[in-house]
């Protein structure tokens, strides 16, 4: 085939699939000026700046969004375009209109005396978030931008995103933490601190305080962009209340102390108990908010100085119900595919997940796919902005999750429209979940999740024709006492579709923390090992004793509310939490706090003085995310560097080099100088996994996993040969109503969850302007039912369950149907988790948060 070649100025130029005037100008080094052009978005030639001559043709083509085609002869400095480029830059700079300032948001300003409405901010606000803020009133020189209610953006559909302000050419629209005085010391790049998307971030920064933080155009997960709270909420790193010294306990206040003696009184305690009542009374929780060294580390400490399997993390009650349910059906306790697979996904299911509001970039990402024309299926008790979106949202009551997908399930294989190949040569158990299958009836199951059954048959439908799919999935699956069957029976769906191991499809559990993916990994469970290996396994024992000098014990430990129960009963001396701040965000608080109070020893490794920290005996102050260096691993097994943009405030120091330290005060031979010292012996512990993982490779995008050599350029996608496990397995999973779903005396449902402004109990970003935006917990009502209980909006009310009482403003909201409620629990006065009861997944152990009986009671009239 002959190459297609143009010309540029004379210089010939082979012709790139996709590409236009501009772009080959760039790659050959050649300079057009462009003022609304961003490579993020679609070309729009608005701004006509980047004006070139081609030709045979009569008039100057902008060369952004100009096709570059075989025989093509471009001039780009001709001294009429030249002079034309200018004339256009001098009519836009004149056209611009002065007006008042929109500093209405608490982290955008908006100048109209800068804008010459060249719509860079209307694509970015479209084609990014897909918010549609911005629009150009009027025409010609009367053009201009207009954006929200009355111009101010604070009251417009906003989520801060910030892609407006990369996107905008002139500075009419700016980042409020751009206009600090202090000068940028020193710039670098890391991974947000937020949530398990694993956003690539540069961070600019004094030695000690951060700035300002912009996405990095080209990372592979975010592409440039960032959410408000990985781009705008980092006040909390510089504020007064960070923790900056040690804390040892001395009756009922905290006495300030040096880390050696922080460090050596630590040791003591541990040995102490450990002598006393044997390695059972002690216990450890790894931070998934922390880096995968130190949670390897910890789990090290407690496995081989201490003698005990008691560690455990908080993807306990999060997604420990998902990593079961693939672990059982697929082999691998993590996505089977990864985010690129939104882009090239003809099918998204997204089952019991809010990805704009809990993963932002992601579900921006989802929302952008659905417009292009994927089809999209929501499967939500919530009508989130992705329903909203959807072909078809399925509006289940909470907590009948089973029974909607074998519901499905049997519709599906009713209509023949399954992959009977890939059933046939790389499944098995389809003969079991068949006749399972014959007991459900989509009637039924429609009456039982309260669903029209003609929607549900629409959706079996809709992947029978539209398989593959990928089926994205959240904590509404997971926090559940059927969390595993429900995992379950949507991996039934995927594999009856065929859709796990193929491109654009697979199973893509959205991860909450930052590096809840990593905390397992590493080891922070107390049945498995390092790279999901069990204890129980004696081959597994010897390769770690080989590495470790001694074996792990063979017993499991505890999982994270045993470990709380056994403290209430006074079975559990000692707990070490790294970051988890349990008197908050875990579930049946009144035995949290019993446990907590009774503990001999607790230490806390935290930023903040968290409500756990509170209890402790010892508190160590913690680095955070942009103050050390280490490694996160994302919700798509993206293993990716971190750095250290700051340092940490006073004595703070990083959690994994205060574990080492208490290790050697009790005599372990730890040599670990560095953290990427610690990740060259998880690759030795875990090589399947992370064997080719190492610091240096880590540069730029990081590595997925399984990556078991040094040469291997990691794992996008899992099962795409076979299942880790050797076949899929198709399981046979039974709806079996909740105890939280009688509604005799508690006739709500109600569901807990986060908004977009707070990250889970809100330890950082209520330290930041993100709390001027959501300043309250509420609980979101039916017009309906607000009706019935004639409660007014914004009204507080006392929201009482089996299991404890709490206060919050009703929001009057379409986004919950009729006997469904919906509340947040960022806040610490509000307390959400009280009404969280002790019930669990019976394989996980995950807590049912996602379905609580509640009944509403108003306050008397005063
Ligand atoms: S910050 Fe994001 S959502 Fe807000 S106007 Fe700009 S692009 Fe739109
Ligand atoms: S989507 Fe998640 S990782 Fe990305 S910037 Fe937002 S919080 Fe950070």
């Amino acid at each position: 085939m002959t190459e297609e070649r143009a010309y540029l100025d004379g210089r010939a130029v082979a012709i790139e699939a996709g590409e236009t005037i501009l772009s080959a100008a760039r790659r050959l080094g050649i300079e057009i000026p462009t003022l609304c052009f961003d490579a993020r978005l679609a070309p729009h030639g608005t701004c006509r700046v980047c004006l070139v001559e081609v030709a045979g043709a009569e008039r100057p083509h902008a060369a952004c969004h100009t096709p570059l085609l075989a025989g093509m002869r471009v001039h780009t400095q001709s001294a009429r375009v030249v002079e034309l480029r200018d004339r256009v830059r001098a009519l836009q700079l004149g056209a611009t209109r002065p007006g008042p300032v929109d500093d209405s948001h608490p982290y955008l300003r908006i100048d109209p005396g800068a804008c010459i409405a060249c719509g860079a901010c209307v694509a970015a606000c479209d084609q990014i978030p897909g918010r549609s803020v911005y629009a150009i009133a009027g025409r010609g020189s009367h053009s201009h931008l207009v954006h929200g209610p009355g111009d101010q953006l604070a009251a417009s559909r906003c989520v801060g995103c910030g892609a407006c302000v990369d996107a905008c050419p002139t500075g009419a629209i700016t980042d409020r933490d751009r206009a600090c005085a202090a000068p940028v010391e020193r710039t670098t790049r890391s991974v947000c601190g937020y949530c398990g998307v694993g956003c690539e971030v540069e961070v600019r920064a004094t030695a000690d305080r951060v700035l300002s933080i912009s996405g990095i155009l080209g990372a592979p997960v975010s592409r440039g962009n960032l959410c408000i709270k990985g781009r705008y909420a980092h006040a909390y790193q510089s504020s007064a209340e960070r923790l900056t010294e040690p804390l040892l306990r001395r009756g009922a206040d905290f006495e300030p102390v040096g880390w050696d003696e922080a460090i050596s009184w630590l040791g003591e305690r541990l040995a102490t108990i450990h002598r006393e009542s044997g390695p059972g009374a002690l216990a450890a929780l790894a931070s998934s908010r922390s880096t995968n060294e130190a949670c390897y580390l910890l789990q090290k400490l407690f496995r081989v100085q201490l003698g005990t399997n008691n560690i455990d993390c908080c993807a306990r009650v999060c997604h420990s119900s998902t990593a079961a349910a693939l672990r059982i059906t697929t082999g691998t306790a993590a996505a089977s595919a990864c985010f690129d697979d939104i882009e090239r996904a003809g099918l998204i299911v997204v089952a019991g997940a809010n990805p704009t509001e809990a993963h932002p970039v992601v579900g921006a990402r989802i929302l952008q796919a659905a417009r292009r024309g994927a089809v999209l299926v929501v499967i939500d008790p919530r009508r989130t902005e992705l329903a909203e979106l959807a072909d078809v949202q399925l509006q289940l009551r909470a907590g009948t999750n089973v029974a909607l997908l074998t519901g499905i399930a049997r519709a599906l294989l009713d209509s023949g429209r399954v992959d009977q190949e890939y059933l046939r040569d790389r499944t098995e158990g389809l003969e079991d979940l068949r006749v399972m299958l014959q007991d459900v009836s989509v009637a039924d199951v429609a009456a039982i999740c309260g669903v029209d059954p003609a929607e549900l048959e629409r959706v079996a439908t809709l992947l029978g024709a539209g398989a593959p799919g990928l089926f994205v999935s959240g904590l509404g699956l997971s926090e559940l006492s059927q969390g595993v069957d429900s995992v379950i029976a949507l991996a039934n769906l995927a594999m009856l579709t065929g859709s796990i191991g193929r491109v654009g499809a697979g199973m893509l559990p959205l991860r909450g923390q930052n590096n809840v993916q990593g905390s397992a990994d590493m080891g922070a469970m107390p049945d498995m090992i390092t790279g999901y290996q069990p204890v129980t396994d004696p081959a597994v024992r010897d390769r770690a004793a080989a590495v470790w000098g001694s074996a792990p014990p063979a017993t499991p430990g505890m999982t994270v509310t045993e470990m709380t129960a056994a403290a209430s009963r006074g079975e559990l001396r000692a707990l070490w939490a790294q970051g988890e701040d349990l008197a908050q965000s875990d579930p049946y608080q009144e035995r949290v706090l019993a446990g907590l109070r009774r503990l001999d020893l607790l230490v806390v490794q935290d930023s903040f003085m968290s409500e756990t920290a509170r209890f402790a005996h010892l508190v160590l102050p913690a680095a955070g995310a942009l103050e050390q260096d280490g490694t996160f691993t994302n919700g798509e097994r993206r293993v990716q560097r971190v750095r250290a943009a700051v340092s940490a405030p006073g004595q703070a120091r990083p959690d994994w080099e205060a574990v080492r330290d208490v290790a050697l005060a009790m005599g372990a031979d730890w040599g670990y100088e560095t953290a990427a010292d610690v990740m060259d012996e998880v690759a030795r512990v875990a090589p399947q996994l992370y064997g080719g993982v190492c610091f240096d490779r880590l540069d730029v995008g990081g590595l997925q996993w399984p990556c078991p050599t040094l040469d291997h350029p990691g794992s996008p996608r899992m099962h795409e040969g076979g299942f880790a496990r050797g076949r899929g397995r198709l399981v046979p999973v039974a709806y079996i109503p909740s105890p939280e779903a009688d509604l005799a005396e508690h006739p709500y449902r109600l569901m807990t969850g986060r908004v977009l402004d707070h990250y889970n109990v809100g330890t950082m970003t209520r330290r930041t302007p993100n709390q001027t935006l959501a300043p309250v917990d509420w609980l979101e009502m039916s017009a309906a039912d607000a009706a019935r209980e004639g409660i007014g909006d914004r009204e507080t009310v006392t929201v009482q369950s089996r299991w404890g009482s709490i206060e919050a403003p009703v929001r009057i909201s379409e986004r919950v149907a009729e006997g469904s409620l919906f509340l947040t629990f960022h806040q610490p006065e509000t307390h959400t988790n009280r009404l969280v009861g002790p019930g669990v997944d019976p394989t996980s152990k995950c807590p049912e948060y996602k379905l609580v009986g509640v009944r509403i009671i108003r306050r008397p009239a005063v």
